[in-house]
C-alpha cells in the first residue's frame, strides 16, 4: 500500500470511528464560541480531556468573553485555577495573553505571522487558534497525537515524538482535509481511548491491517 492509500484509509477509518465513539466534550457543541474553543485548549495543555470538561463551567461561567477575562486580577486567577492544577503557571500564562491583548487594543492576531509574535504561540495552541477562530487547517499535536501516528505511519523507533519535525510534517499533512476540525478530535479520541500509551487495544483496532506498529 503507497503512502497515499495508507494515509487515506487512516483517515477514512478513524473519521468513521469517531461517528459513533467522540467524546462529547461542552467545547465541541454547537455553538460555542471562539473565546470558548481557544481558552478550552488553553486549559487542555498538559491536562486530560475528562479533568478540563468538569472544570469547563467554572472557568466560563466566570469568565464568559474577553470583557470579563480582562477584568480578572492575578489573585482571581490563581484562585480559579487550583482545582485544575498547575495554578501558578496557568495564571501566569493567562495573564501574558491578558496583556497582550489589552495591549493591542482588544486586536487578536490575524495570521500565522501575527500568532507566532504572540503568547499563543506554543505550538499547540497556535495550531489550535489557526484552526478554530482562523479557520484554516491545522493538526492539534500533542503527545497522544503523535504517538498514534508514529505507530500507524512509522516503522521503529522516533525518540521524542512530539518534537520530531518529521511527525510534525506528518500531522499537517494528514489532518488536511476538509473535515479536518473532526478529524483532528478523531484523532485525539482515538489516541485516548484505544491507541493508549500503554497496552494499546490492537485486536479491536480499526486500523490494524495498516498499522506500523511491532509490539
Ligand atoms: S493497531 Fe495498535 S498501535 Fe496500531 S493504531 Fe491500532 S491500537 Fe495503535
Amino acid at each position: 500500500m503507497d503512502d497515499k492509500n495508507k494515509t487515506r484509509y487512516f483517515r477514512y477509518h478513524l473519521l468513521k470511528w469517531f461517528e459513533v465513539n467522540g467524546r462529547n466534550f461542552p467545547w465541541r457543541r454547537e455553538g460555542v464560541t471562539n473565546f470558548e474553543l481557544v481558552f478550552s485548549e488553553v486549559l487542555l495543555q498538559r491536562t486530560r480531556a475528562e479533568t478540563v470538561a468538569q472544570y469547563y463551567p467554572v472557568f466560563f461561567g466566570r469568565y464568559p468573553d474577553w470583557n470579563h477575562l480582562i477584568q480578572a486580577t492575578d489573585e482571581e486567577l490563581e484562585e480559579v485555577f487550583k482545582p485544575l492544577g498547575l495554578y501558578k503557571h496557568r495564571a501566569k500564562r493567562m495573564r501574558k495573553i491578558i496583556d497582550e491583548y489589552k495591549l493591542k487594543n482588544g486586536e487578536l492576531p490575524k495570521n500565522r505571522d501575527e500568532l507566532n509574535d504572540s503568547s499563543f504561540a506554543s505550538l499547540y495552541t497556535s495550531n489550535a487558534y489557526e484552526l478554530f477562530v482562523l479557520k484554516r487547517r491545522a493538526p492539534l499535536i500533542d503527545v497522544n497525537m503523535s504517538r498514534l501516528l508514529k505507530r500507524y505511519f512509522i516503522p521503529g523507533e522516533v525518540q521524542d515524538v512530539r518534537n520530531d519535525k518529521k511527525i510534525q510534517e506528518l500531522a499537517k499533512k494528514v489532518t488536511n482535509v476538509k473535515a479536518c476540525k473532526e478529524l483532528n478530535w478523531a484523532i485525539l479520541d482515538f489516541s485516548a481511548l484505544v491507541c493508549k500509551v500503554r497496552n494499546p487495544l490492537c485486536e479491536e483496532c480499526v486500523l490494524r491491517f495498516k498499522c506500523s506498529f511491532q509490539k
